[in-house]
């Protein structure tokens, strides 16, 4: 069996598959930006896709020790609006997605078993009072 790839986030210091988590990346020039498929050149570390991890990497200055440079507000910004745009696009497409043909079929299941119910119930009065006008 092929062992994963394990990293820790800086943020909640959990181990986890590093396909899961963001790479944040230092650049050989020195920029630092999020690095979302994981193949920009450069120094890596990482944090989970949450706004919460980043924010407390950034408070106990886990980004500037993995970096070894004092990480700049303005480059922090700028990775909370990187990770925003990310959440984005997730929420987007669970909705136009699975959730959005789930909920369709759901609709549609109720409907027919009601349709069906009530067919049945209809049926049987009428069956019941040719019966009783035969007797
Ligand atoms: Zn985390």
């Amino acid at each position: 069996m092929k062992k994963i790839p394990m990293r820790q986030c800086l943020g909640c210091r959990e181990m986890k598959p590093k396909r899961e988590l963001i790479r944040v990346v230092r650049s050989p020039e020195g920029g630092i930006s999020l690095d979302f498929k994981g193949k920009k050149p450069g120094r890596g570390a990482y944090v989970c896709p949450n706004p919460d991890c980043l924010k407390r990497a950034e408070r106990t200055k886990a980004l500037s020790r993995a970096f070894g440079v004092p990480v700049p507000q303005s480059v922090l910004e700028e990775l909370h609006e990187q990770m925003a745009d990310n959440e984005q696009m997730v929420d987007n497409k669970q909705m136009t997605g699975n959730e959005q043909t789930a909920a369709n079929k759901q609709v549609a299941g109720n409907e027919q078993t009601a349709a069906n119910e009530q067919m049945a119930a209809n049926e049987q009065t009428a069956a019941n009072e040719h019966t009783n006008n035969e007797l």
